[in-house]
């Protein structure tokens, strides 16, 4: 019979041998190891502290030779300030949890935080002294010295062996004075394998938490952003990867829908860009030698130009296009491309050849994954954004929202979106009447539609805006694209 006691401490109680070892040690036997030291930004010689809230973590080095060097991060988490700062898990009605947790014990969200804190640069994929083993994959191990694993070894082999570990786990008894209690939680977990420190970082950050799947200590929408920019290039192709959205958005049931939303975004989207730039204009002007879309690109190119900007955002950016007009112009310091479809952005990727640009090229530009229905902090602090052709791509109804991600938070100075004029339409032959020029789009609309709309916008976040056809004009119908350029008014 379980009495309550044991429930209790099947519950909250760490296995006495490992209490007090909230550790993460990352170890690599490249040579020299003491590289990790520059990689991680943190000085082998030197014991080093960073705050997280709940309490501190301790960076330092058990091991610095040229052969092998181990890095440690010690957490030091205070329980009873977890409770008093309202932090400690909620929903439960015993009280005593306040004060028994096994929070300050184990590498649990904490460690994922201290993770992101004490190892930030890294994690992004930087390193002033040693920028040519950002990319290499390096021999390393990763050992979590007690971490809680619901869905037991199995799943945590699930988690981690897809993305190249090896995997040893050591379970722990619950009280080894009473072995038939059975197993704990908790692991001891060694993860080895040949990666990219930056990826071993992204991995453990992502999937720490995952594993551990208890309330975690953060809540809000830019979860997703995090979840969506640490699980870059790993995540989407994961087998477990609704398991692992599911857990790490833990609580916040409608932000799983969001990350759902993003992960899935449908690829009908996204065959637009080569369909749409074989999009044949009327006889009259065939003779002009470059594409409507050429012509799109190159109208937002020379707004962009004008508006003296220097960071600039490229929203559903497609498969690259206008990116390698921006990258060829070396007015541009800072070019941010977004797009809800993985399969554009990979093949952006490749048209852009950024595998193989030099470094200083490389680092003007980034690729990102994400939503323009949903507020992203990434596309803050830019001075223009081009939103070429995907406006007709978002449910009439979720313009609002795209309208408050783009003009009332990423708030750049200059604002530049391109749409189909659908009056337009009767001059392309192939196109029977009351049908959109492309299957994907969910509304095409007339220059006084998107004029109305424009202005509407423009009062509402206090911007002026001004309007440019795109393409050859005709009297009665317009050109075949419509241009709008916002500037912020403060
Ligand atoms: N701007 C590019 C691509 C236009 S096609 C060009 O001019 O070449 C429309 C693009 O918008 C597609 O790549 C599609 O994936 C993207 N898109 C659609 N909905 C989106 C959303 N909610 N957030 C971000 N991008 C989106």
């Amino acid at each position: 019979m379980i009495t309550k006691k044991q429930t209790f401490y099947h519950k909250f109680k760490v296995p006495i041998a490992i209490h007090n070892t909230m550790l993460l040690t990352i170890t690599t036997t490249h040579y020299p190891a003491t590289d990790l030291g520059y990689l991680l930004y943190k000085n082998p010689a030197k014991i080093q502290s960073v705050e997280i809230s709940g309490g501190k973590a301790h960076i330092f080095y058990p091991e610095a030779t040229e052969e092998r060097c181990t890095a440690a991060l010690l957490l030091d988490i205070d329980p009873v300030g977890l409770v008093r700062n309202n932090r400690s898990p909620a929903g439960e009605n015993f009280a005593l949890e306040h004060y028994v947790n096994d929070r300050p014990y184990v590498a649990s969200s904490f460690m994922a935080v201290a993770i992101a804190k004490a190892f930030a640069t890294a994690m992004n994929g930087t390193s002033k002294d040693r920028p040519q083993l950002v990319d290499m994959p390096l021999p390393l191990e990763a050992k979590l010295s007690v971490v809680p694993v619901r869905g037991g070894e199995a799943f945590l082999r699930r988690l981690f062996e897809p993305l190249g570990y090896q995997v040893t786990a050591q379970g722990h008894p619950l009280d080894e004075q009473f072995p038939e209690w059975g197993t704990s939680l908790y692991y001891t977990v060694i993860l080895q394998g040949q990666v990219r420190l930056r990826d071993l970082l992204s991995h453990l950050y992502v999937l720490i938490p995952v594993m551990d799947n208890d309330k975690h200590y953060w809540l809000g929408e830019s979860e997703i952003e995090k979840l969506l920019s640490k699980g870059e290039g790993w995540l989407r192709n994961h087998p477990e990867r609704d398991s692992i959205t599911r857990r790490y958005l833990k609580n916040l049931g409608r932000l799983t829908k969001q990350a759902f939303a993003i992960l899935d975004a449908t690829e009908a989207a996204a065959a637009e860009t080569e369909e749409e730039l074989s999009e044949e204009l009327p006889e009259i002007v065939t003779a002009k030698r470059h594409s409507l879309h050429q012509q799109r690109l190159e109208t937002t190119l020379d707004e962009l130009k004008k508006s003296g900007a220097k960071k600039v955002l490229d929203l559903g950016c497609g498969e690259g296009r206008l990116l390698q007009l921006l990258l060829a112009d070396s007015q541009f310091e800072q070019i941010l491309g977004m797009d809800v479809s993985h399969r554009s952005l990979e093949i952006a990727q490749d048209k852009l050849k950024l595998d193989r640009l030099p470094e200083k090229q490389a680092q003007r530009i980034k690729l990102i994954q994400g939503s323009l229905l949903y507020r992203d902090k990434r596309l803050a602090g830019f001075e223009a954004a081009a939103i070429v052709e995907v406006i007709e791509h978002l449910e009439p109804d979720r313009l609002a929202a795209f309208e408050r991600v783009v003009f009332q938070f990423a708030r750049p100075e200059t604002v530049v979106i391109t749409t189909p004029n659908v009056e337009y339409n009767r001059m392309f032959e192939t196109l029977t009447a009351g049908t959109f020029r492309h299957h994907d789009h969910r509304f095409e609309w007339t220059r006084s539609e998107f004029e109305a709309w424009s202005r509407e916008v423009a009062t509402r976040h206090s911007y002026t805006v001004r309007f440019r056809p795109v393409g050859p004009e005709e009297e009665a119908v317009g050109a075949p694209s419509q241009m709008a350029i916002f500037g912020r008014n403060v």
